[in-house]
């Protein structure tokens, strides 16, 4: 099967072409998740505006049967278009609650699984989808965010079938903590994945996220040998990160299981990050480059600097 970070409808080419055309956004995007980037919403956060009822025939044509799911979840944030959040216009769903305790958060209020409202609301999945319907016809596809989404792996089972039955693919972002391969069939129905690669050694990985990496590599390797590992971000800090290891290790996985996702280096930025990483400084552009270099001589193809 060829190995494509895409949806199976779109071909390689294409694919390419629509992240060329995305890639300027795609880095604001990664930049806003990274430390001392304000989040400056690009559309009005919606989520918690009155709705048309959810049992509305309206609304039960549009999710089919999926109506009567009584699964429901706990969601910080949708945003019912982005451009930003992989490829075409998206929806974005932003599941609440996190198991990582990451240095360099960029959605702290999303990682408390108990929150309420304001930060978090209870919803089903046809009350999230009847909430879109308006922006549905400007959407290509649906991303799954959070917090960590596979936290809430029934709900986010529930939302990609709701979504598949809509025509919509659905990526899943995730930082990998969650074991995938006992989800295959949750697997099988999305679109692809894109994870996080914070750190390759297990002890620097549990310094900057409070958990070792274990899941997090199972999960590349898994994902990249079921053809369903769309994207992997790193986050470059000198000193802290061991971003060499991150490249090679990475690049091994791709190699053998034949993948294609692609590789984004993220450099960090010391703004707003918790007090004792403020003084750290950024990577400068020959070490991301160098990074970049030593990727593509590893073999990955598609390589992103942001
Ligand atoms: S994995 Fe969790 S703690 Fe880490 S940056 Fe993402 S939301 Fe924050």
């Amino acid at each position: 099967m060829e190995k494509t970070a895409e949806t199976p409808s779109r071909g390689a080419k294409e694919s390419e072409k629509a992240e060329e055309k995305t890639a300027e956004t795609q880095s604001r995007r990664e930049e806003s998740k990274e430390p001392g980037k304000e989040k400056t919403p690009r559309i009005p956060d919606f989520s918690f505006a009155p709705t048309s009822s959810p049992t509305s025939s309206a609304s039960l044509r549009l999710c089919g049967s999926y109506s009567s799911s009584p699964l429901t979840g706990l969601v910080a944030k949708i945003l019912p278009l982005s451009a930003v959040d992989g490829p075409g216009n998206r929806a974005v769903i932003f599941l609440q609650g996190c198991d990582f305790d990451c240095a360099y958060c960029h959605n702290p209020e999303t990682r408390d699984p108990n929150a309420g409202e304001p930060l978090a609301r209870r919803m089903g999945v046809l009350q999230i989808f009847d909430s879109l319907r308006p922006y549905l016809p400007f959407v290509s596809g649906l991303t799954v965010s959070g917090g960590e989404c596979g936290l809430q792996a029934d709900f986010l089972y529930a939302l990609i079938e709701g979504a598949t039955a809509l025509g919509l693919p659905t990526l899943v972002d995730t930082n990998g903590s969650t074991d995938y391969s006992r989800l295959g069939a949750l697997v099988d129905a999305a679109q692809g994945f894109m994870l996080d690669l914070k750190a390759w050694d297990p002890e620097l990985h549990r310094a900057l996220t409070g958990a070792d990496n274990a899941a997090v590599l199972a999960n590349l390797r898994f994902l990249a040998e079921r053809g369903k590992l769309a994207e992997v971000r790193t986050v470059v800090l000198p000193g802290l990160v061991d971003a060499e290891a991150c490249v090679r290790g990475l690049a091994a996985i791709l190699r053998d299981s034949g993948c294609d996702a692609l590789y984004k280096l993220i450099r960090f930025r010391p703004q707003g990050v918790r007090r004792r990483f403020r003084d750290l400084a950024p990577p400068d552009d020959a070490l991301m480059q160098a990074l970049a270099e030593l990727a593509r001589a590893e073999g990955i193809r598609r390589v992103v600097v942001v």
